[in-house]
């Protein structure tokens, strides 16, 4: 047998979408009676059913009374990734807002990406504010969160919905955009007109903090954390959100979102460069470039769920009708589910090792999926990895 496909198992154990690669472990996912899942449904009704010229429209109209009245039009959440990068290129270059870019840093950027990020702002003349919170508290948030809930990124997800809520309330300024909308990837919500989804306290609440709140987790960490640490990690109150009536809305339920066309505009227009990403094949430079944890994150999804980043890609260019299934399936098979390099990077960031590691994971697990550690392949370090951070 080929090396490559020594993996096979990986395919053969799950049930998966008939015409995606999506397998039943994926959050949210449901198959109809030919077996197709109900995301390939959500694309299919997004590329067939939508007016995109009317939403188009209805974009313009929103932002109209938004132009020039306070200090910014509007603010943006960024990450430096290819989402929020074309999100913000986008309301720039072509519908010529002003707005304030927004970015939480949880202390894990790739150089690369600060490198796109310092030409990003110059090249598009925008305001930019960023915001790190303490490494000491990240470093046991990080943990808690791992034991807890099977996913260390707590901080990440918490502060990266929040602090552009803070943003905009500090400055008065009531309309954000977000990027992708997760009807790309989930079925939590949907391209449907009167399920609109709006990156409000609800979803916050249902996608953000793996149900736990910044209160319960300063009951987690004992009485050295308090509440006051974890204000940056809070989404703010309703009421305060309701005051400055707040529209926190996703760009792409009024444009189509085409990752692959998205990157080719930002790669042209500024010079945005792409990155290896562990995991995931060489032909997807775009994807999640911007995290160091990315390898890891999609990791932990493996063992906890059989499939990572490559089943969602290709599903993407299935779904778009740019791959077939069977050459999804062989990328998958060939690079999921290895070791990354970067995972013992992370090991001494959060003070465990490899052992109790794979305890907190596999107690994880979504059945029928069980992960066979003694037939993993190990990944090769990325090329920036010696270039990291390694105080831990
Ligand atoms: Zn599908």
């Amino acid at each position: 047998m080929n090396e490559d496909f020594s993996n096979t198992f990986i395919l053969n154990t799950l049930r998966r979408c008939t015409k995606c690669v999506e397998p039943e472990t994926h959050e949210t996912i449901q198959f109809d009676e030919n077996g197709v899942c109900n995301i390939c449904h959500n694309i299919e009704y997004k590329n067939t059913k939508i007016d995109w010229d009317a939403r188009k429209k209805e974009l313009l109209d929103l932002v109209a009374p938004y132009r020039g009245k306070g200090l910014y039009d509007c603010v943006v959440p960024f990450s430096g990734g290819k989402d929020s990068t074309f999100t913000l290129w986008y309301l720039v270059a072509e519908l010529g807002l002003k707005p304030l870019v927004a970015s939480f840093d949880h202390g894990f950027y790739r150089p690369r990406t600060l490198e796109n990020n310092e030409r990003t702002m110059r090249k598009l003349g925008v305001d930019f504010v960023k915001f790190r919170t303490d490494w000491k508290i990240v470093r046991r948030l990080m943990l808690e969160s791992l034991k807890r809930k099977g996913d260390f990124d707590w901080h990440a997800h918490t502060g990266t919905c929040s602090y552009p809520m803070q943003v905009a309330l500090h400055y008065q300024t009531p309309l954000l955009f977000w990027g992708e909308p997760t009807a790309e990837y989930t079925a939590y919500y949907t391209y449907d007109t009167k399920l609109r989804e709006e990156a409000g306290e609800h979803r916050f609440n249902r996608a953000a903090n793996l149900g736990i709140n910044a209160e319960d987790m300063v009951g987690f960490l004992g009485k050295s954390v308090t509440l006051r640490d974890l204000e940056p990690y809070r989404f703010p109150s309703a009421e305060e959100l309701r005051k400055l009536k707040v529209k926190s809305l996703y760009l792409g339920s009024y444009i189509p979102w085409d990752v692959r066309k998205h990157y080719e505009v930002i790669s042209k227009e500024l010079d945005w460069q792409g990155d290896q990403v562990e995991g995931v094949p060489p032909d997807y430079p775009y994807e999640k470039i911007e995290y160091q944890l990315q390898g890891p994150r999609d990791y932990l999804k493996f063992i906890k769920r059989g499939y990572a980043r490559t089943t969602h890609l290709t599903s993407i260019d299935i779904r778009n009708g740019r791959m077939t299934r069977d050459e999804a399936k062989r990328l998958v098979e060939k690079y999921e589910g290895k070791r990354p390099a970067s995972l013992d990077y992370i090991l001494a960031v959060l003070g465990i090792d490899e052992a109790e590691w794979r305890k907190i994971a596999t107690a994880q697990a979504i059945p029928p999926y069980v992960h066979d550690f003694n037939n993993e392949k190990r990944d090769e370090p990325l090329w920036d990895m010696a270039q990291w951070n390694h105080t831990p």
